[in-house]
């Protein structure tokens, strides 16, 4: 699927990539082909085309887009992070096997390796951000499973040796990329065999969408696309057209949005109100330098610790302006939640700080507006 002669760079495939050759008189935008099915030839079962099966024209164009953002050799869209996130599990472990993930996650993920594998006969190990995964392999380990970088904390695990941990005893390791987006890093470059995103979040960009991407080798993909087939969170036609559309300013917005966090990490670490700043831009942050080494930018999410705790941390939350409270990221415009009330709610407060979720924690979502008015904003709620 992919043209792995396309030397061109992010921003010229983000608007280019996947799309045809055109000749004169074709359409400069992908048109909207919201038919669910296709004529076909009736004494043959090759080449049935139908929206469930993603082998629909906006389906495909996105596909390619994607697969040459990330370098792959193949990719897919789904219905939501949470369908890409499960599928792809489900195409490597079945009944007796076992999965290797980070215990610092999305929340809905947690749950999802916490409630519903062990159910289908998975079993699950978790590693702590600084834990030995070598350790905890077992021989019916099918899958290690982390995000770069993770949710809310922000640590960036550095995928080199997780990756020659899997090489090693011929497990894949499969990488939630959603935090980075394929700007700031592309994982397969590290050693990674599978990549995922919330395509809801910043290729999207503009919280108007729910989407999931699943990028890696053809075999894998194909894989996926049979459980899609059979589970079926399929994309529609009119959310695949607005993550075409979404995509092609995601460099720009990317690059805007690392450049303001890492001045808003800088002066929320100087602020007398605010007891720490969780950004993989600044020096003082523990995987600083494996951010350096493995991002191209250190992303639009920052996360801070007011002082006072939950109750000062709720108070600044009413007091913003501008920055929208909202779960979900990625988006044009500032959200800020706090973890405990949102993506970490199931679990309690000894889970949490073990994952390093402190009571005072909010996470924010850097938009793109004006890092000045962002700062004002949070300025005035810290009073
Ligand atoms: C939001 C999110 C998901 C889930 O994606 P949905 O599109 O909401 O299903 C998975 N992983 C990460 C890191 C996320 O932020």
């Amino acid at each position: 699927m992919n043209d792995r002669s396309d030397k061109r760079g992010p921003s010229t495939r983000a608007v280019h990539a996947g799309v045809p050759a055109a000749v004169q008189g074709d359409p400069v935008v992908t048109p909207l082909v919201s038919s669910a099915t296709f004529y076909n030839d009736p004494g043959t079962a090759e080449g049935l085309k139908y929206a469930r099966y993603g082998n629909t024209p906006n389906h495909e164009v996105l596909a390619a887009k994607l697969a040459a953002l990330e370098g792959s050799d193949a990719a897919i869209v789904l219905g939501s992070g949470m369908a890409a996130i499960s599928l792809t599990l489900l195409a490597f472990a079945g009944s007796g096997d076992h999965v290797l993930a980070s215990r610092q996650l999305y929340g809905g993920t947690l749950e999802l390796l916490t409630t519903e594998l062990p159910r289908l006969g998975i079993g699950v190990d978790f590693v702590d951000m600084d834990g030995r995964w070598s350790e905890a392999l077992r021989p019916n380990t099918r899958l290690l499973y982390t995000e770069i970088p993770v949710n809310p904390t922000l640590r960036v695990p550095d995928l080199r040796p997780l990756g020659a941990i899997g090489r090693e005893h011929g497990i894949p390791l499969i990488v939630d990329a959603t935090f980075a987006t394929p700007i700031n890093c592309r994982p397969l470059e590290h050693g990674v065999d599978v990549v995922i995103h919330s395509g809801t979040k910043y290729l999207g960009g503009h919280t108007d969408l729910v989407a999931g991407v699943v990028a890696g080798p053809e075999a894998v993909i194909d894989e996926v696309a049979l459980k899609r087939k059979r589970f079926g969170p399929a994309a529609d036609a009119h959310m695949l057209w607005l993550l075409e559309r979404g995509i092609k300013t995601l460099a720009i917005r990317v690059e805007r949005q690392n450049r303001t966090a890492l001045a808003l990490a800088r002066w929320l670490a100087d602020h007398t109100a605010v007891d720490a700043v969780h950004y993989p831009g600044l020096e003082g942050h523990p995987d600083h330098q494996v951010a350096r080494e493995l991002m191209d930018g250190f992303g639009g999410m920052l996360s801070f610790v007011v002082k006072g705790g939950d109750g000062a941390a709720l108070d600044v939350m009413r007091r913003f302006e501008l920055i929208a409270v909202a779960p979900s990221l990625g988006g044009v415009e500032s959200l800020a939640s706090m973890p405990r009330y949102t993506s970490h709610a199931g679990l309690d407060a000894d889970e949490r700080r073990r994952l390093g979720i402190d009571d005072g924690f909010i996470r924010l979502s850097v938009g793109i507006e004006d890092e000045a008015d962002l700062r004002a904003d949070l300025e005035a709620a810290l009073g």
